[in-house]
């Protein structure tokens, strides 16, 4: 090849290059996206389901004990075509049987199901889980304490926080849980965290009509006060609900034993300003937006 020849075939890929580079890319920087393709995605997702309330025993509409278990099935199936950091079960995951036996063989089959759940299982005590037992249930459900809370994998500026309603009767906290409570929400204020809370029990009437925390209080303006939590999510009320108190958005889910034919669960999608609530079956898809929240608790941390 001459020297003239070899120049401008040089010339000709030089030319190309130039031509499929975009001006960024010729300034050697990355292409910028412009802001209306880029979607963002959700700082993390989870699966939410609230009393299964499974039963090997007769019907008694509209709660229908046994068709529970194949509603599990399909919302476990569901979930597992997700990706979900985890999925909280809200309590009640049997209604009771003849004696605590029968329950914890119940027990045993809804945790069967839920073995297929591909997301970390979370579980909140009901109830009606307690038919089993407490100390047989909690050790079926190897929870070392029936409230605690934690972050979920590779998400930073949350904080997850389970409570036990039960702790001292029916829908009512005991002291030690209290406190528990206050100070997990002022380790969760110091860290610039934002918090949702779990319990099987709602809160307030307008998110749960008819049955919720016999005493709400202190828990509300526990909650009310710490300035960092977006979020108040139940079960027990199978009819289900929302209200917004004092910028908390408090979410009651339908009860999947009592769903007319229809599943009930959802997957919830967090993101800085909103949280989505996908639902399937009788529970509503819904957006919360995130009020209330203090300059410094808004700039959280990127996901790490
Ligand atoms: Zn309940």
């Amino acid at each position: 090849m001459s020297c003239t020849r070899l120049c401008l075939s040089v010339l000709a890929v030089a030319i190309t290059i130039c031509l499929t580079m975009t001006p960024a890319a010729q300034a050697g920087q990355p292409d910028k996206v412009h802001e209306s393709d880029r979607k963002p995605s959700p700082r993390f997702s989870f699966g939410i389901v609230a009393d299964v309330q499974y039963a090997d025993k007769p019907d008694r509409p509209p709660r229908l004990y046994r068709a529970s278990l194949e509603r599990l099935r399909d919302c476990v199936t569901e979930l597992n075509r997700h990706r979900l950091d985890f999925t909280v079960q809200l309590g009640d995951l049997i209604d009771g049987n003849d004696g605590p036996e029968k329950s914890r063989q119940d027990l045993e089959r809804v945790l069967g199901e839920f073995a297929r759940l591909d997301a970390r299982l979370y579980h909140v005590v009901g109830n009606h889980c307690l038919n089993a037992g407490r100390e047989a249930l909690l050790d079926k459900l190897t929870l070392t304490r029936p409230y605690y809370d934690f972050v979920p994998e590779r998400v930073s500026g949350w904080r997850m926080i389970v409570l036990d309603g039960n702790d001292a009767g029916y829908g009512v906290l005991g002291e030690e849980q209290t406190a528990w409570l206050k100070e997990t929400l002022d380790k969760a204020r110091r860290r610039n965290e934002r918090v949702i809370l779990f319990n099987h029990f709602a809160l307030i009437k307008k998110a749960a009509s008819r049955h919720r925390m016999k005493n709400p209080e202190p828990i509300r303006s526990i909650i009310r006060q710490s300035g960092c939590v977006v979020a108040y999510f139940a079960g027990h009320d199978h009819a289900g609900g929302h209200a917004e108190d004092g910028g908390i958005q408090h979410v009651t889910f339908q009860g999947m034993v009592e769903s007319a034919r229809k599943n009930a669960y959802a997957i919830v999608d967090v993101f800085d300003d909103r949280i989505e609530v996908r639902g399937f079956g009788t529970v509503p898809c819904r957006t919360f937006h995130l009020k209330n929240l203090n300059r410094r608790v808004r700039q959280d941390a990127p996901r790490s």
